[in-house]
C-alpha cells in the first residue's frame, strides 16, 4: 500500500506500527457552525481510508475530536445570545446528525476538548517545565525557537515568519512564530482554571493530547485538509516533538481544497453551501461518489451539474442490480451469498485494490464499479455470472460507503409506475393544501387509503405507505 505522505512529500510504502492494526486519527470539526460541503469531502475521504483498511482485515481504531471549546464558538454564542456550551452541543448534535445521514461511520472514539481539560492544562504545564512553553501576561505561548525541528511538516521556516512579524499586534509574544497553548480569559468568557490563572487552551493543544490519549505517542495516519497543515498540523507535531522526542504520527495525509466555480468557497462570496443543504437537494451517495470520482489530494470544484450525473451512476447500479434480481428471482441475501471466487472478476478486483493501494486513487477504483455493472446488465451474459459480479459490485462498492439503502430498496415490491402515480397524487393534494381546500385534500387521502395506500402528513411534508 502506497501513502502520499505530507512530511516526506511523496508516496511512501505504508508499513503499520503493529501488524494487522490502524492507529488513525483525523482532525474533526469546531462545533460553531453546521459544516460546510468542504468539510463534507474531509469527513467522507477518512471514513473511506478506514473502511478500506477494515476491507483488508486490519484491526482498525479511528479517532476523530469534536472541537467545543474555540474563539469561534464564542463569538457564535454572543451572536445567538446562547451560552457557550448550549452552542457547543447544538453544533455537535448537527454533526453527529449529518455525518450520519452522509453515511460516515462513527468513529470509534469521538472525544470533546472540554471532557480532556485535566490532561491538557497537565501538557501545557509539562511542555512549559521543559522549557518549551512559556507563560506571558496569562497566556502561554510555545517557543517555536526551542525545536529545532520547527516547520519540518509544513516546510515554513521561522525565519520566513520573521517577515510578517510587522503585522504582529501581539506583544505578549517573544517571537512571530511562537503559538497559543493557553489563553487568558476576557470578562463574560468561559474559564478554567490553570497554574496561569483562568483560561481556556488553544486548538492545536487540544488536538495533539486527544490523539495521544487514544493512540499512543506516536500512530499511523495523522489526517485532514490540506488547509490544516499549517499552523494547526505543524503545531501539535511541534509539541509531540517537544514532549516524547518521537513523531506524533508515521503518515500525515491532506486531502485537497473544495472550490466553487473555480473560486475558494466563502460567506461573503454566497457561494457557501452547508453538507445540510446539499444533502436536501441529493442523496448522500451521490454526494459521495462526486468526491471518490476525483483523487482527494487534488482540488475539487463543487458543481451541481457533476453531482446530478453523481446521482444518476449511482441510481443507475441501484436499478441494474435490482432488475437483475427480479429477472432472477433472487433477494437480497441470495444476492450476498453469490459472492465467490471467479477468474474474470477476480481481475477487477484486483484492479480496485491495485487503485486503492496506490495512494486511494478511488476514482480508478470507481471505474472498476463500473466495469462490474457493464457485466451486471449485459444480457449477452451468463446468469450465474452475472448475479456473481453484482455480488462483487455491493462487496466492492461497500468498501467505498455505497449501497447503504440497497437492503431497503429490494424489499419495496412496488412496481415504479404505481411508486410514481402515487407519488404524482401527493404532489397534486400539496398545491390543494396549498390553497386550503381541506375537503379535497382529506378526501384524497381517504381515496387513497381505500386503495390501501396510507399517507401521513408531517412537519417534513407528506410520507406515504402501503398498508399491509
Ligand atoms: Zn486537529
Amino acid at each position: 500500500m502506497q501513502i502520499y505522505n505530507t512530511m516526506t512529500r511523496k508516496k511512501e510504502e505504508f508499513i503499520p506500527l503493529e501488524a494487522g492494526k490502524l492507529k488513525l486519527y483525523a482532525c474533526g470539526p469546531t462545533v460553531y457552525n453546521y459544516f460546510h460541503i468542504g468539510n463534507a469531502r474531509a469527513f467522507i475521504f477518512f471514513d473511506v481510508v478506514r473502511r478500506y483498511f477494515e476491507h483488508l482485515g486490519y484491526d482498525v481504531t479511528y479517532v476523530q475530536n469534536i472541537t467545543d471549546i474555540d474563539d469561534k464558538i464564542i463569538a457564535q454564542s454572543i451572536e445567538e445570545k446562547i451560552e457557550f456550551h448550549t452552542i457547543a452541543d447544538k453544533y455537535s448534535n448537527a454533526f453527529l446528525e449529518d455525518c450520519a445521514r452522509l453515511g460516515v461511520k462513527k468513529p470509534h472514539h469521538q472525544p470533546r476538548a472540554t471532557e480532556v481539560m485535566p490532561a491538557i492544562i497537565a501538557y501545557i504545564d509539562e511542555l512549559v517545565k521543559q522549557g518549551y512553553a512559556y507563560e506571558s501576561g496569562g497566556d502561554v505561548y510555545f517557543s517555536a525557537e526551542s525545536l529545532p525541528e520547527y516547520g519540518s511538516l509544513s516546510g515554513k521556516k521561522i525565519e520566513d515568519q520573521m517577515a510578517g512579524a510587522r503585522v504582529e499586534e501581539n506583544t505578549l509574544k517573544r517571537h512571530s512564530a511562537d503559538f497559543t497553548l493557553w489563553k487568558k480569559s476576557k470578562p463574560g468568557e468561559p474559564i478554567w482554571q490553570s497554574p496561569w490563572g483562568e483560561g481556556r487552551p488553544g486548538w492545536h493543544t487540544e488536538c495533539v493530547v486527544m490523539s495521544q490519549q487514544y493512540l499512543g505517542e506516536t500512530f499511523d495516519i495523522h489526517g485532514g485538509g490540506i488547509d490544516l497543515v499549517f499552523p494547526h498540523h505543524e503545531n501539535e507535531l511541534a509539541q509531540a516533538l517537544a514532549l516524547r522526542h518521537k513523531p506524533l504520527a508515521n503518515y500525515w495525509m491532506h486531502n485537497g481544497f473544495l472550490n466553487v466555480e473555480g473560486v475558494k468557497m466563502s460567506k461573503s462570496l454566497n457561494n457557501f453551501f452547508t453538507a445540510r443543504d446539499i444533502l436536501d437537494q441529493f442523496s448522500a451517495e451521490a454526494i459521495r461518489f462526486f468526491f471518490l470520482s476525483k483523487h482527494y489530494r487534488s482540488p475539487i470544484d463543487f458543481n451541481r451539474e457533476i453531482i446530478e450525473e453523481s446521482e444518476k451512476a449511482v441510481s443507475n447500479f441501484y436499478s441494474s442490480i435490482k432488475q437483475l434480481l427480479l429477472s432472477q428471482s433472487k433477494s437480497y441475501s441470495d444476492l450476498k451469498a453469490a459472492l465467490a471466487i471467479d477468474p474474470e472478476l477476480d481481475k477487477i478486483k484486483l484492479e480496485f485494490d491495485r487503485s486503492m493501494q496506490d495512494d486511494f486513487n478511488t476514482a480508478k477504483a470507481v471505474a472498476s464499479l463500473f466495469d462490474l455493472n457493464r457485466i451486471v446488465r449485459s444480457d449477452a451474459q451468463d446468469p450465474a455470472f452475472r448475479l456473481k459480479a453484482a455480488a462483487l459490485l455491493v462487496n466492492l462498492g461497500e468498501v467505498l460507503g455505497f449501497f447503504g439503502k440497497l437492503e431497503e430498496t429490494l424489499k419495496d415490491k412496488t412496481p415504479d409506475l404505481s411508486r410514481q402515480l402515487i407519488e404524482l397524487i401527493i404532489s397534486l393534494r400539496a398545491k390543494v393544501r396549498e390553497e386550503k381546500n381541506w375537503a379535497l385534500s382529506d378526501s384524497i387521502r381517504d381515496q387513497l387509503a381505500a386503495l390501501g395506500v396510507e399517507i401521513k402528513d408531517g412537519k417534513e411534508g407528506c410520507t406515504w405507505s402501503i398498508k399491509g
